[in-house]
């Protein structure tokens, strides 16, 4: 018999998605005019997706009536996204988790049975503490997404783990970030540290910002289109920023490092490149001109469809407007393998335009110097994340989800244990069913903290229902960005049901494991409070505001004509990079043309629904009412060989099989 039986929680739960949204319309037609009760509201920070935009929850006679961005928070530009709208769904969700639950045999099938929190927490805390006798601390691996993780982080290292994967990192942004650090010391940052809103162009190149609502970052484009940006996207579709876009290049699917390079080979042969900022910041610029060379817009045609008049106009667009010019970074930059290398073309790009740390290009970002409540340090672990996959991926910054899953079965499995926090694996890493299920064979515990149940939570031998943001108290968000600002996340109700937050979960582990030292507070209020008092604020105050700015101590940009140092080996901007060489891995990118589609085969590009983030928030009444199906575009010659037409369904198969 398996260890771990995949156990669909729903069936169990008794409710389902399709009612959902009758429970809410059902809800809100009894109800008086809104507005017309006894209103108050409570600062909070968005948490239906990773952007953290400040807002305000109206309750109204005690009810939640609607919550709305925080007028005074910059990051957010004072609103509220879709889905950040959409929050009341969260709480109000029927599908919630309710109470912890564990996993049990009865009459020979495994399922989940309800228990108490003592008896759930117990039996995690007795196996983390036979994985910590047995094996060791550090084999105990966190895996995570989203601003509630970091109670759970708290815990792990004063456990003595620093072991960790966030699926968004390998699968998103990490081969980003890890190109611009390879070449100018530091990642492009979350929020993006884009310069937009002093633009004069901007390139988007497998970015569609508009369909992905990230709040402020759609504003400040719609702002810089307001004002005349001149804006170039490369997609093969024509997407909202195509539809608005000075230049449109439709580029065939996977060759975007091509035409990277062959932009380059422009602004280097036409001596377009900003020769000043090259010559005093940079390294390796012979080397790149040499590289380039036979990048030829005619020769990268043939690869990309873009003709090479609109490869040479659109490079000199760029250049009129440089430093003023942002290649934008992009986000989910995980394709087709060389995607580390694609984000370093892009940061090389900008490089030759002289706009990183320039304005209307890359701002320095700041936050504010908070001090950490003070704790006793942290055991050294004795081993990292990267031990458990010897020698590969050597510039990830964090833990790589493919390589800690991997390293979770088999006879000489690293890890242990898991704690999963607000990620959920199965819709999260493409392929991984068949590890997760021997990995959930192997493993001594598999703990699950979440507010909804998730194919995750069907393998966990036990389930941690934490309250959602909207009940809890969580770290307060402190992000480096052009306005450092701290904002508040503060509960507008109890906790439904027997859900927990996040805090409470983490010190009543603690408490079992014998770490009672590093949770002193009875309420997390407490620990806030103090951090807030040594920047001049008190929760008190934030209470009251929910977003306090602060001024910044720091230029936006580098100081014209001044030395500057980067935070690289060579101190300067790498355009060769020795790093890479030295890795055995091409110190400059290559293009690589992708594998040809098998015949009857069509590529699939995927991107983001601006009313979901991703299959989070699938379940959310409010949200499933405004977009209750995936959809596919499909190429208008596509299209009439297969008789489609707008409205039909269509089951896509890829070619590994997979419908
Ligand atoms: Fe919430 Fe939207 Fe902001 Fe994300 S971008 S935090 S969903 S309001």
């Amino acid at each position: 018999m398996k260890r771990r039986e995949f156990i669909k929680l729903s069936s169990l739960l008794g409710a389902s998605a399709a009612a959902s949204p009758a429970f809410m319309l059902g809800g809100c037609a009894a109800k008086p005019l809104p507005g017309t009760g006894t209103v108050s509201t409570t600062p909070t920070i968005c948490d239906m997706c990773f952007w953290k935009c400040a807002g305000n929850v109206y309750k109204e006679d005690g009810e939640l009536w609607k919550i709305t961005g925080n007028p005074d928070d910059l990051h957010s530009g004072g609103r509220l996204c879709t889905r950040g709208t959409g929050g009341p769904g969260a709480y109000l969700d029927p599908d919630r988790l309710k109470q912890p639950l564990m996993r049990v045999t009865i009459d020979g099938r495994q399922t989940f049975r309800e228990t108490s929190w003592d008896v759930a927490l117990d039996f995690i805390a007795e196996k983390m503490k036979s994985i910590a006798a047995t094996a060791g601390p550090e084999r105990m691996l966190m895996l995570n997404h989203g601003a509630g993780s970091s109670h759970f982080r708290h815990l792990l290292r004063a456990y003595g783990s620093d072991s960790r994967a966030e699926p968004a990192f390998a699968q998103c942004r990490g081969p980003r970030d890890v190109g611009f650090r390879l070449t100018f010391g530091e990642s492009a940052n979350s929020p993006e540290r884009t310069d937009m809103a002093n633009a004069e162009c901007i390139v988007l190149i497998g970015s569609h910002i508009g369909e992905n609502l990230h709040n402020g970052q759609v504003q400040t484009l719609a702002e810089a289109l307001n004002r005349g940006v001149s804006l170039i996207t490369v997609d093969p579709r024509f997407s909202v920023p195509a539809g608005k876009s000075k230049y449109w290049l439709p580029i065939k699917p996977g060759t975007d490092m091509a035409l990277l390079l062959a932009w380059m080979n422009v602004l280097i042969t036409e001596e377009l490149y900003d020769k000043d900022y090259i010559e005093r910041y940079t390294t390796g610029f012979e080397q790149l001109a040499r590289h380039v060379r036979d990048y030829t817009p005619e020769w990268v045609y043939l690869e990309t469809g873009i003709k090479p008049d609109v490869i040479r106009q659109t490079a000199r667009e760029m250049a009129k407007a440089a430093p003023a010019t942002v290649v934008h970074p992009g986000r989910h930059a995980v394709w087709y393998g060389d995607d580390t290398q694609r984000s370093r073309a892009i940061a090389m790009l900008n490089a030759l335009l002289g706009s990183w740390n320039r304005k209307g290009g890359f701002y320095i970002p700041e936050k504010v110097s908070l001090p950490n409540y003070p704790l006793p340090e942290y055991p050294k672990p004795k081993a990292k994340t990267a031990d458990a996959y010897p020698g590969k991926w050597p510039f990830a910054g964090q833990g790589v989800t493919n390589g800690v899953i991997d390293a979770s079965f088999g006879d000489d499995a690293f890890f242990k244990g898991w704690l999963v926090y607000g990620t959920n694996l199965p819709q999260t890493i493409p392929g991984v069913a068949a590890k997760l299920e021997a990995a959930a064979n192997s493993l001594e515990l598999l703990a699950v903290v979440e507010t909804m149940p998730s194919e995750m939570t069907g393998y966990a031998d036990v389930i941690l229902p934490e309250c959602t943001y909207l009940e809890r108290y969580d770290d307060l968000r402190n992000s480096g960005e052009r306005h450092p600002s701290l904002a508040l996340r503060m509960p507008a109700f109890e906790p439904k049901y027997d859900s927990k937050p996040g805090w409470w979960i983490a010190k009543q582990l603690g408490k079992r494991l014998g770490l009672d030292e590093y949770f002193p507070w009875d309420d997390y209020a407490e620990k806030l409070d103090w951090q807030l008092k040594q920047v001049g604020s008190s929760l008190e105050e934030m209470q009251k505001v929910g977003v306090k700015n602060f001024p910044r101590k720091q230029p936006l940009y580098m100081r014209e004509g001044k030395r500057t140092v980067f935070r690289t080996p060579s101190r300067k901007i790498e355009l060769y990079s020795e790093q890479l060489a030295d890795k055995g891995f091409d110190p400059m990118p290559v293009y690589t043309p992708p594998d040809p589609v098998p015949d009857g085969f069509y590529r699939l590009n995927y991107g983001r629904m601006p009313a979901h983030t991703f299959g989070k928030t699938v379940n959310n009444p409010m949200l499933f009412q405004l977009s209750p199906e995936n959809q596919v575009w499909v190429n208008p010659l596509v299209a009439s060989e297969w008789s489609l037409k707008n409205g039909d369904y269509v089951r896509l198969g890829g070619t590994n099989g997979v419908v």
